[in-house]
């Protein structure tokens, strides 16, 4: 493969831009030509298309949001657009594609691997949503920083005996809010994979204060929706007075982790590889801490477990 391009797609994480860095290293490193393809698909239906060389990317490993910019493009869901984005490919010769992004972007990746330009998806999202892959770009930071800012609030919950209840991202998945209720030591965690009742948090709380507990950290995954009437009916059945916070959007920015980077890094180095042996149609994801890579209609057909362990541990701990 002599020219292969990058581009994000769906919703930013932390990490794209190393993954960003990684593809134009990796590829000019094998003798390949590299381009940045801006605003998702968008840029493929429209030919924004940017040359990347070595130094192009120098300085963006520890910025968060994409350079390449995202978005979500609802042409490429259609074969006109899908043709237009083979089109703009063939005329400049980009043979391969590496797409960072979530399950809706490897759907179009695919799309276009079977109209013959050779795609590998990068799981890119904070939300860690990707079945395939233990893992995703991102979601260590997202956690990191919802972590802080849990922490913060528990500082005026705790000046004031009051219970706050916490929104963090997550899309419809809870693993955002498991690790951060976890980290935090939130009374109860509230997410659409464990059963619960609102009784059930009411009595958590009603025990705490029993046990001298004068102020709660109830975490709520964005799936559940609702924090601000949750925090209203908590004040009402258990008399404590209650404050909802939507983290919301502050959780996708700022400066990768470590392991936002070094996951990043590694997985776009092996879709170029990937690339390189004329290989497409795959989504490199990490197993056990290996890096592993499946066709992209199977990849997504898996099914990840959450971790059920982790929440009953996180339930008996946290009174
Ligand atoms: P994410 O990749 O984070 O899941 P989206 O679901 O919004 O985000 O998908 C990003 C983009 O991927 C969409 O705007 C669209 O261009 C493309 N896409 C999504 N679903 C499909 C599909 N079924 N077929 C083709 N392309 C799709």
């Amino acid at each position: 493969m002599k020219k292969i391009g990058v581009l994000t797609s769906g919703g930013d994480a932390p990490g794209m831009n190393a993954a960003i860095r990684a593809v134009t290293r990796a590829g000019i490193a094998k003798g390949m030509e590299v381009v940045g393809i801006r605003r998702g698909y968008n840029g493929l239906i429209n030919g924004d298309i940017i040359p990347l060389d070595i130094r192009s990317v120098s300085d963006i490993i520890q910025r968060g949001g994409t350079v390449l910019y995202t978005a979500r493009c609802a042409e490429f869901r259609y074969e006109e657009g899908l043709q237009k984005a083979k089109q703009t490919c063939l005329e400049n010769g980009i043979e391969g594609i590496v797409v960072v992004g979530g399950d809706g972007s490897f759907r179009g990746a695919a799309d276009l691997s079977a109209r013959g330009i050779l795609c590998v998806g990068i799981p890119g999202t904070i939300d860690n949503d990707i079945s395939m892959s233990e893992y995703t770009i991102g979601y260590d930071t997202a956690m990191n920083t919802a972590m802080q800012l849990v922490d913060k609030l528990r500082d005026t919950a705790h000046s004031h005996d009051r219970c706050s209840v916490v929104e963090v991202m997550g899309r419809n998945a809870g693993y955002i809010a498991l690790n951060t209720g976890v980290a935090c030591g939130a009374t109860y965690i509230i997410t659409k994979e464990e059963p619960f009742t609102m009784n059930d948090v009411y009595n958590k709380i009603i025990n705490g204060l029993k046990n001298g507990k004068h102020h709660f950290i109830i975490v709520v995954a964005e799936g559940i929706g609702n924090s601000e009437q949750i925090a209203k009916d908590i004040e009402r059945e258990t008399g404590v007075e209650s404050r909802a916070t939507i983290l919301g959007h502050v959780q996708r920015g700022g400066s990768p982790t470590v392991r936002d980077r070094v996951a990043a890094s590694q997985m776009g180095y092996h879709a170029v590889e990937l690339l390189s042996r004329n290989t497409g149609n795959r989504v490199v994801g990490l197993q056990g801490n290996q890096i592993v890579d499946y066709d992209i209609q199977e990849a997504l057909n898996m099914h990840k477990e959450f971790d059920h362990e982790l929440y009953r541990v996180a339930s008996e701990i946290n009174f």
